[in-house]
């Protein structure tokens, strides 16, 4: 069983899709080291992708399912993939939905649900080491620097506020239909990401561990 990951910036989504792939042992497609590899390999593809990112151009939804089929040619039939970071849009869900069923692959799709205002909350509320200036998510526990041992005080980080806002709109705007497509085919889970992380995976594996069994 394929999961298909889902969830604001700020969710925790990572770290939760991680604990859930090592307990299960999923193999991971993760968008951002799959092209440093394709770049990397130096094939027909690798070099299209170098030049897109080289010109400083988000890669096209059409690449993004090359980069998918060469990855899902590799996996065994039998090894589950747990996806991160896509699909972000329509088409490459489209895409990556054909991909799946041509290989017979099964897949549900997880979501980590925050709120907009949780969203923001998070983002802006990030604490910085008084001292090394390391900073740490809003959700970190603890008043102390595990790098160096400094205190760690609160820095309302307005300065990338707007930045913020347009990612969560742009999240509505393209993600937001995919996971409900998810939802009108009953492949959709949902946990709540506003608990502390040892709940949300707890739930997580309450509600979809019985995929893996
Ligand atoms: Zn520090």
């Amino acid at each position: 069983m394929d999961i298909i990951l889902f969830g604001m910036q700020g969710s925790g989504k990572g770290t939760q899709g991680k604990i859930l792939a090592e307990k299960y042992g999923l193999t991971v497609f993760d968008m951002g080291s799959q092209l440093r590899s394709m770049i990397e390999s130096g094939s027909e593809l690798g070099v299209k992708i170098k030049s897109i990112v080289e010109s400083g151009n988000l890669v096209d939804d059409d690449t993004v399912l090359e980069v998918i089929e060469n990855f899902l040619s590799k996996v065994p039939a039998d090894k589950s993939v747990l996806f991160d970071g896509i699909p972000r849009t329509l088409k490459q869900s489209e895409g990556l939905l054909k991909l799946l069923e041509a290989k017979k692959r099964q897949t549900f799709a997880l979501l980590v649900k925050i709120s907009e205002k949780e969203a923001i909350k998070r983002l802006t509320e990030r604490r910085v080491c008084s001292s090394c200036k390391e900073i740490y998510p809003a959700f970190f526990d603890g008043n102390i620097c595990s790098a160096c041992g400094g205190e760690l005080i609160t820095r309302q980080d307005d300065s990338n506020l707007d930045a913020i806002k347009q990612r969560l709109e742009n999240y509505q705007n393209e993600t937001t239909p995919v996971i409900n497509q998810f939802y009108n085919i009953d492949r959709l889970i949902e946990v709540d990401g506003e608990q502390a992380i040892p709940d949300v995976t707890e739930e997580m594996i309450d509600k979809a561990g019985y995929l893996f069994s």
